[in-house]
């Protein structure tokens, strides 16, 4: 049956984009997965850039506003510890040079301060430097003050040094004059003693030299007091404190009352100068310039200084905590930064994974549905047409032809239906010529067979006698040769035996030609019994004459074996009454030669017929062989 060419191919009409997605070919639909995911890629690196971009500006703040603030922060604080200390210094200045050191360690320390306030202002948050600047303000206040307080100070030890100075000047000139009334007061004394240790003391003159002596005898004491006051007013100028000092003044005045009470019982001519000279000690004493005074006013002044120092402590107290506040709130700015650049880090890390995640699954999903559900049953189709076509099956719904590959398949598909078809034909065709040819074989190999059957009859025929079985003469001439051949290459000796029914013609003329020819058949069969090597050859040579050839046969085995055939004819014991023996017998002749190469056989032959013609003349029914000498 001739398969069916007019199957359609499946019409899909024109398509929309979904419709043209679905019919997308293989190479377009790894082309757009590619471009998909390379577009994908893109998005997860400007992702991944984003990324880094916001830790990298997480870091930069750290790195550009954070920690410039807290290391200008840092520098203020110690800038600030350095001026504070420096007017710790100030409080200690005793003398010009101790003021000159202290009060350019205090503008060094102000102006590396002032250095990291401009600094710190620069990069810190203003409210919370404006704090610090405030604090700093007030130190420097302060500061200035401690200076004022230090020149007063210095001003005030200089006067005195002054009081000082006058005081011992005026206590030297008070006492110079109080030794000399002291050493007088001594001397009338002492003459008095004298004058009354005589036998009749001059009692007038010791009345009046006492009289003149005795009002000066607080003078000791005056003078012991004046000494007195003199140590405690230089004691009152080392007193540490303010109540130490009112305590040395208490004392002073008292002593001053005392001295006063004890110079007033002196004689008025004594008192003059004492008075002058009691007034300026009491004045060094006890007025507003007084040593006293000046004590007092410079331990007021230390008090402030030490008030100013305590508050200057408090200041720094102060702007530690500010610069401690702020390095507080930078360190968590700093932490803050990095938990944000952390969790952003992590936000971004997860949102990344999951973008990836998702947009791969989608990817990947996209295309397995695409391939299973429009590639794959296109290809299932293009498949199951192949194969219903290369079982021969034409009549089956044919794939879309298209310019995508599985179109093109499809075409291609559509080509072999077409070629299928044509060699579907042209095998039937070839199948029918086949039957022929077959048919023609069969008859040829039959006939073939035939004609080998006839040949090898033939063969048969033309090789063997066809009365005996036995080789014919023109097998026995290619047999001798090649033996002959064969025997000269070898140097072997090779037999031929010649062999003759006796009175034959005899026999058929006393039991007929056709016993004649059984007669010949039985002597032919003892021959056939007689020969067993591949080599040996039994034959009929004519008539009732027969030859045998014996490859590398001696002349004495060959003699021995004709003798064999020749009583083995005679044990046949068929009948011939017109015989010598009354049995059918055979003469033998034998020839045995070494053939040399280049001669041909016939020689051995004649030799044989040569001996057989011996025998017959010897009596028949006898073995001769060629070159024995008749008896
Ligand atoms: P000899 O002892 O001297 O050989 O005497 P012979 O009679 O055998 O001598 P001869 O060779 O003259 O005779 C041969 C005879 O053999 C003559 C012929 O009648 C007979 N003969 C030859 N061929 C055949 C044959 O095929 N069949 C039969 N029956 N006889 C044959
Ligand atoms: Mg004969
Ligand atoms: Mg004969």
């Amino acid at each position: 049956m001739s398969p069916s060419t007019n199957v359609s191919a499946t019409s899909r009409g024109t398509p929309g984009l979904w419709g043209r997605f679905q019919g997308l070919g293989i190479r377009n639909s790894f082309l757009i997965g590619f471009v998909a995911m390379a577009l994908f890629m893109v998005v997860v690196m400007i992702t991944a850039l984003g990324t880094s971009a916001g830790m990298a500006r997480s870091v930069s703040s750290i790195l550009d506003e954070q920690l410039p603030v807290t290391l200008a922060t840092f520098r203020a604080a110690r800038a600030a510890d350095a001026l504070a200390a420096s007017g710790t210094s100030l409080i200690a200045v005793s003398s010009s040079a101790d003021r000159q050191v202290a009060f350019e360690r205090v503008s060094a320390a102000q102006r590396v301060l002032d250095r990291a306030l401009d600094e710190l202002t620069g990069v810190a948050d203003p409210l919370a430097a404006a704090d610090i600047t405030v604090q700093v303000a007030e130190l420097n206040q302060n500061l200035d003050s401690l200076r004022t307080l230090v020149d007063e100070r210095l001003s005030l030890i200089e006067a005195q040094q002054r009081a000082r100075t006058q005081l011992i000047a005026d206590l030297q000139a008070f006492q110079q004059e109080l030794t000399f009334r002291v050493r007088i007061l001594e001397a009338d004394s002492d003459v008095i003693n004298a004058l009354m240790q005589r036998s009749s003391p001059p009692v007038e003159q010791i009345a009046r030299m006492s009289g003149n002596t005795v009002p000066l005898i607080p003078l000791s004491r005056f003078y012991a007091e004046v000494e007195s006051i003199g140590g405690l007013l230089m004691g009152a100028t080392q007193e540490p404190t303010l109540a130490a000092l009112a305590v040395s003044e208490q004392v002073i005045n008292h002593r001053l009352q005392v001295a006063s009470e004890t110079l007033e019982k002196l004689p008025p001519d004594v008192t003059g100068v004492l008075n002058r000279h009691f007034a300026e000690l009491r004045a060094s004493s006890l007025s507003p310039d007084g040593l006293v005074g000046l004590r007092q006013r410079e331990l007021m002044l230390l008090a402030d200084g030490e008030a100013l120092n305590q508050q200057n402590q408090q200041t720094i107290a102060r702007v530690d905590l500010a610069i401690a506040a702020l390095v507080e709130t930078r360190l968590s700015q700093i932490d803050q930064a990095a938990d944000r650049a952390s969790s952003a880090n992590h936000r971004s890390q997860l949102w990344l994974l999951m973008i990836t995640a998702a947009g791969l699954t989608g990817l990947v999903a996209f295309f397995y549905m695409h391939v299973m559900r429009h590639l794959v049953p296109r290809l299932t189709d293009l498949s199951d047409t192949l194969l219903n076509l290369s079982a021969g099956r034409y009549d089956v719904p044919m794939p879309a032809e298209g310019k995508d590959e599985l179109g093109r398949l499809g075409s291609a598909v559509h080509q072999f239906r077409r070629m299928a078809l044509e060699a579907s034909r042209r095998e039937e065709e070839l199948q029918a010529s086949n039957r022929r040819a077959e048919e023609a074989v069969k008859e040829l190999e039959q006939k073939a067979t035939e004609l080998e059957l006839v040949n090898g009859r033939l063969e048969t025929l033309s090789l063997s006698d066809g009365l005996t079985g036995l080789a014919n003469r023109r097998r026995f001439d290619d047999v001798l040769a090649a033996e002959w051949a064969h025997s000269a290459r070898t140097a072997q000796s090779m037999s031929v035996l010649m062999l003759d029914v006796d009175y034959f013609k005899l026999y058929n003329d006393q039991y007929g030609h056709q016993q004649g020819d059984d007669c010949l058949r039985r002597i032919a069969g003892v021959l056939k019994t007689r020969i067993h090597r591949a080599t040996d050859l039994a034959a009929r040579y004519g008539g009732e004459e027969f030859c045998v050839i014996l490859s590398f046969c001696s002349e004495e085995d060959a003699v021995k074996i004709a003798e064999q055939m020749r009583s083995q004819v005679e044990k046949l014991q068929i009948e011939h009454r017109l015989a010598d023996a009354g049995v059918v017998t055979i003469s033998v002749g034998v020839a045995t030669m070494v053939p040399l190469p280049g001669t041909a056989a016939d020689e051995l032959v004649r030799q044989a017929d040569i001996a057989l013609y011996n025998a017959k003349r010897l009596g028949r029914n006898t073995v001769v062989c060629a070159g024995k000498q008749l008896e």
